[in-house]
């Protein structure tokens, strides 16, 4: 790729200057004009880590609830509750909690980012791994790092180029960025301490958004691509010297090589038939790891099969270990202690990489301590850490692919009825690959018993790669999508399945010894945000319609919220400085970047502009009203369109271009919507599709995938189904002009 031009901080402010995503083709040659070299310098500066700031240890995280005022690791401590000790903000106070400072983050990407604050400083992640340091109590930026991912590994990423935080230990902060490196840098200056490839193969679709989680001079980092097709592991490395300790890998790899460690022995006999090395196996660790130090366990949430369907996988069936797994390791070996599998031989894409909270809890009149997870699948699952015991497996949203979680098996009972594969007819299946709850946070608050889950009800047509029913052979599809799914013919599939359900979302309080939900509350979409508790019987969440809300965590009423203009994904946290509470989070939306176009998110009525937003008692500030974001569809070019080039291109828009841009071009607020396309991006269509000359904004080549037969369909298509939109919009102001 080019050298960028401007650094992607300049890049994306001058994207939001330019009126956002609509000015494609004057950005570019913006781009192009200038010659600075932007942050490279950075490269070069070696640092140690710093002696006085960021001087968090493993015995410091243990002990969080002595120091409420700062938020230490992604959940607030190892146990991950997101339960905040802090009561300043408090039922009767909330009326006057006011916005205290804002914090530009630069981009109209996703932002997933969970900040920690320690000592006064706050250490956050915007979209494509930039980190920032900045004064918790005024947002002043102490210190910022850009790693420069290259342009062209958005193509790797499913779900946009987001990053969920970093991790603070010893003087030094950890990230992860984009394109696989684990990098620490010195929490006083930012400067990089130490760099470390942590991909097996930088040619396979590896990708990075989760935070490192630090314990006992171990940083432990796995991966994301299960979608594209890669294998999954988990790496430990030295916090002060980036040296490997160990590597856990997921699911087996070629059968024909030596197994890298016993436990690999032991899942390979659960993959039965197949080439599943080829394509990668899938089983990446892309979100949750915990450490447990009552236990000294690391827990790993291990994500889907690549492909999704087990019928190509692993075509003589088996459960394939260990996806979708909770995995228990010993983390100063990396040898496994217990699994436990939620979804065996796994062909939904349930993932169970979802936080992962411990708690000590009596249970059936026996204290145990548990670890708790509400994975992709819909269960809700409450496990003995220390011995993988399942206690409880109660479903927290509407469930169709199974019956019930067989108590004594620890297995679930499959619905006979929606198996896809055996009748060999697509089926409509709840959850949909969002999950019932995806990687968007929970938190626990352990007064009530009640855990506060964003959960959802996003359905999908699923149906088994047509090619390989017709032949029993899966092509690989290098650089592309390899679900084994008809991603392509979704529009003709989901024609005959009138009867699924829309797209909804909740925020529940759920009791997981009793499986029943306590309260619930609808949102409008279904893409909202994670969720923090506090003693103060608060529970904070902002979501997709833009509101950032307190609810009563007892009883669900809604006792504060406020207008962001933006929707939110990323969840709150809360900390504390010169006995002022502050709630900071950051909104923006973007992530998976599939959308039904039933409902208009905050972010697509008003633009998605990422910000942090920091509230405190009588904060004085306000937030800038935004006028509705009337964002018209323009007028389309005129141009001869076949119905066989339409039909072309809707399918291969399907199987390529709508992870990003939507399905039937109906986009999110964070990526391009291509109904909105200028007159210059029309005719610029196949420069940038083909030439890549976005590339350093994501949009990188696929002349490697797509013909120019190919590009010129999908460009019929998204015209057709633009003068469709086009005249509705039309005739909708005819309307409202005749009145
Ligand atoms: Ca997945």
């Amino acid at each position: 790729m080019g050298h960028p031009s401007f650094t992607r901080k300049q890049a994306t402010i001058i994207n939001v200057v330019a009126g956002g995503l609509l000015a494609l083709g004057i950005v570019s040659s913006m781009m192009q004009s200038s010659s600075e070299g932007g942050l490279s310098g950075l490269f070069s500066a070696k640092s140690s880590a710093s002696a006085s700031i960021g001087q968090i240890d493993t015995d410091r995280i243990i002990a969080a609830d002595s120091e409420p005022g700062n938020w230490l690791s992604y959940g607030r401590d190892y146990g991950e509750q997101r339960h905040s000790p802090l009561t300043q903000i408090n039922a009767k106070s909330i009326k006057d909690l006011e916005l205290a400072f804002s914090v530009d983050m630069y981009t109209t990407r996703g932002l997933e980012a969970s900040p920690i604050v320690v000592d006064g400083i706050m250490y956050m992640t915007s979209s494509w791994s930039v980190v920032y340091a900045v004064d918790a109590k005024t947002g002043d930026e102490i210190w910022s790092y850009d790693p420069e991912v290259p342009g062209d590994w958005a193509r790797k990423a499913c779900c946009d180029v987001v990053n969920r935080g970093v991790a603070v230990y010893e003087g030094a902060v950890f990230l992860a960025t984009l394109d696989g490196y684990l990098v620490s840098l010195n929490a006083e200056t930012g400067e990089e301490i130490w760099r470390v490839n942590t991909l097996i193969d930088r040619k396979r679709p590896y990708t990075i958004t989760a935070a490192p989680r630090v314990a006992n001079g171990r940083v432990f980092i796995g991966n994301g691509g299960g979608e594209l097709g890669v294998r999954g592991y988990v790496t430990a490395y030295d916090t002060q010297t980036g040296e490997q300790d160990w590597r856990f890998y997921t699911v087996p790899g070629d059968p024909n090589l030596p197994f890298e460690h016993p436990e690999m022995e032991e899942a390979a006999k659960t993959w039965k038939g197949g080439e599943w090395w080829k394509i990668g196996g899938g089983g990446t660790v892309w979100n949750s790891i915990v450490y447990d130090p009552d236990t000294d366990t690391v827990f790993l949430g291990v994500g889907n099969g690549s492909p999704w369907t087990r019928t190509i996988r692993s075509p003589g069936g088996g459960d394939n270990l260990f996806l979708s797994s909770i995995v228990a390791l010993d983390p100063n070996t990396g040898v496994k202690k217990w699994h436990y599998q939620t979804t065996p031989g796994d062909t939904w894409d349930y993932t169970a990489v979802q936080d992962m909270m411990l708690a000590d809890m009596e249970i059936d009149g026996k204290p145990r301590k548990v670890i708790m997870q509400a994975p992709k699948n819909g269960f809700f699952y409450v496990l003995d850490r220390e011995t993988g015991e399942l206690l409880r497996a109660n479903p927290y949203v509407t469930v169709n692919w199974a019956t019930h979680i067989d108590m004594d098996t620890g297995r679930p009972v499959e619905n006979d009825s929606r198996d896809f594969n055996k009748s060999g007819k697509s089926k409509w299946i709840l959850p949909g690959p969002l999950g019932g709850h995806n990687w968007m946070a929970m938190s626990f608050n352990p007064n009530t018993g009640l855990v506060y889950i964003p959960a959802m009800e996003s359905p999908l047509v699923f149906d088994v790669d047509h090619d390989f029913k017709a032949t029993g052979r899966y092509k690989y599809i290098e650089g592309g999508w390899n679900t084994g799914i008809e991603f392509g013919r979704l529009l003709p599939l989901l024609g005959e399945h009138p009867d699924m359900p829309a797209n909804k979302g909740y925020i529940t309080a759920f009791d997981p010894l009793t499986g029943k939900t306590h309260w619930m509350r609808e949102h409008s979409t279904h893409w909202n945000g994670g969720t923090l508790s506090t003693e103060a019987g608060l529970v904070f969440q902002g979501n997709g319609d833009g509101y950032f809300v307190a609810y009563d965590a007892e009883t669900g009423e809604e006792v504060w919220k406020v207008n962001t203009y933006t929707s939110t994904i990323a969840p709150p946290i809360t900390y504390a400085i010169d006995g002022e509470q502050y709630v900071a989070i950051q909104v923006g939306s973007g992530g998976a970047g599939l959308t039904d176009g039933s409902t208009t998110p905050a972010s697509s009525k008003y633009g998605n502009f990422g910000r942090l937003l920091v509230f405190k008692l009588n904060g004085g500030q306000s937030i800038e009203e935004r006028e509705h974001w009337a964002r018209e569809i323009p007028e389309p070019p005129k141009m001869e369109l076949k119905a066989e080039a339409i039909d072309h291109g809707m399918e291969q828009y399907h199987e390529v271009c709508t992870f990003c841009h939507g399905i039937a071009v109906i986009g999110s607020a964070a990526l391009p919507d291509l109904r909105h396309m200028s007159e210059q991006t029309h005719r610029m269509f196949k420069e940038i599709v083909l030439g890549g000359v976005l590339e350093d904004r994501g949009m990188s080549s696929f002349a490697d995938r797509l013909s120019e037969k190919d590009v010129d369909s999908i460009h019929a298509f998204i015209v057709a189904r633009s003068w469709q939109d086009y005249e509705v919009q039309e005739a909708a102001k005819k309307k409202v002009a005749a009145k």
